[in-house]
């Protein structure tokens, strides 16, 4: 019997002058143009940043109902082919002071809800394998971080327990310095005690123990003194979960051209380096934005202020759902950026740090609404692959940016903790939890 061999094989097996002195011979084959909705397909799509467990406690949301002015739902999530969400366990530090641990437990708790409610669709995962199991089972893999540091309430054992509760990423910071760490949020106030170098000897601790469990350090929200100690002592390649390019937009939130590269250095000689996830908020990305935001800033914490003098003084509560509506009020007023200087710090990171160092952290439901044009729930991500692809990004680059990136670093983070745990462990240290403010 004879085999057939297709025509592309036979044409493979002769050497191209042949063709060259036969151009008549050669049949025409004009490769076929990969499309935005083929690499989406076909990608495993994370993203490393959203606050909706805030509505899943104090506005009673779940994943199934309609968006509502929210940015992430099961509909979107679906339409957007998006494989796996870090939601994000961000504790309010005055709102809850006295109380972070419950509250810390309050958001993780309230993700697993959404995992019991939606058995069928959305699969509870801690690791790089679970997030590809259930992308070829057809689910959508919910994660955890905790942004802010004070979570822990100088304690690692609260640290350890939060891993074992599934918690994969942690930021040192939120907008808060903690006792152990400085945040890029009031680093120039000087009524706040902040470390003398980034971080206290505990602060060390804290990240050798990150490192250890398996826990991605994430540098997004700290100051740029502890961001460079950190890079010194961590011994796994760091992320920064939703932070854009200072060079784009001047936020003290967004790396500078030498942050950018210090994470893709990050981790050591042997590192593949860590990465840096882009902020789809408006704030972050557009220049123009963030100087119309300044100009009103009085104004509005003015309005939160009144706000809650109010609601204390009529004994109500006052939630972060209160004061982002009064944001977002404020905020609506403000033009959106176009989606082209989203995509420009995603270009700008990939020239800087190279195309294995970016991807996608949204800040979903935690930026009051204010992302670019056309962006405003995963059901947009494929506007993002289109636009890579319209500047000439290959469909194997996007698939990194879309996901493969953060892949790579959580798996490398894992293989450190092993080898961690597998040396003989350095002594944690038994001194004061923070440094004694400076008098
Ligand atoms: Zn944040």
């Amino acid at each position: 019997m004879r085999v057939r061999i297709p025509a592309t094989i036979l044409l493979l097996a002769v050497p191209a002058f042949l063709f060259a002195q036969n151009p008549g011979s050669v049949p025409k084959m004009t490769p076929k143009k990969i499309t935005a909705a083929e690499i989406q397909k076909t990608s495993i799509i994370i993203d490393t940043h959203a606050d909706t467990p805030q509505r899943f406690v104090d506005e009673n949301f779940n994943l199934g109902d309609p968006l509502n002015g929210g940015n992430l739902n099961l509909d979107s999530i679906h339409k957007g082919n998006l494989g796996a969400e870090f939601f994000s366990i961000w504790v309010e530090p005055k709102i809850y002071k006295g109380q972070y641990a419950r509250r810390t437990l309050v958001l993780i708790d309230s993700v697993k809800q959404q995992m019991a409610k939606y058995p069928e669709q959305i699969m509870f995962v801690t690791t790089p394998e679970g997030i590809e199991y259930a992308h070829r089972t057809h689910k959508f893999a919910a994660l955890m971080g905790i942004e802010g540091g004070h979570s822990i309430e100088n304690s690692l054992a609260l640290l350890r327990q939060y891993y074992a509760l599934g918690v994969r990423y942690m930021t040192l910071t939120w907008s808060n310095s903690n006792d152990w760490a400085d945040s890029s949020g009031d680093i120039d106030d000087k009524s706040i005690p902040h470390t003398k170098e980034g971080l206290t000897e505990f602060g060390k601790d804290v990240v050798y123990e990150m490192n250890r469990l398996g826990m991605m350090v994430d540098i997004s929200h700290v100051s740029d003194r502890t961001f460079y100690r950190t890079l010194v002592i961590t011994r796994a390649p760091v992320i920064a979960s939703h932070s854009d390019a200072r060079a784009l937009c001047d936020a003290p939130r967004n790396m500078t051209d030498d942050m950018l590269r210090a994470v893709a250095n990050s981790g050591g000689p042997d590192s593949k380096g860590g990465v840096i996830q882009v902020n789809y908020f408006s704030g972050f990305v557009s220049q123009a934005y963030r100087d119309a935001m300044k100009a009103q800033s009085a104004e509005v914490d003015k309005a939160v202020a009144d706000a809650k003098a109010k609601a204390q003084a009529e004994g109500r509560g006052f939630t972060y759902s209160d004061e982002d509506k009064i944001q977002r009020s404020y905020m609506d007023r403000i033009p959106r950026p176009p989606l082209s200087m989203l995509i420009d710090h995603i270009d700008h990171i990939a020239k800087v740090a190279g195309i294995d160092h970016v991807g996608l952290g949204s800040d979903f439901d935690g930026v009051s609404g204010q992302l670019p044009q056309g962006l405003d729930s995963p059901a947009d991500i494929p506007k993002i692959t289109q636009a890579l692809l319209d500047r000439g990004y290959s469909a194997e680059d996007i698939r990194k940016i879309l996901g493969g990136n953060l892949l790579r670093v959580f798996r490398e983070v894992e293989a450190v903790s092993k080898e961690l745990q597998a040396q003989d462990r350095p002594r944690i240290t038994e001194k004061q939890p923070f440094d004694k403010p400076q008098k």
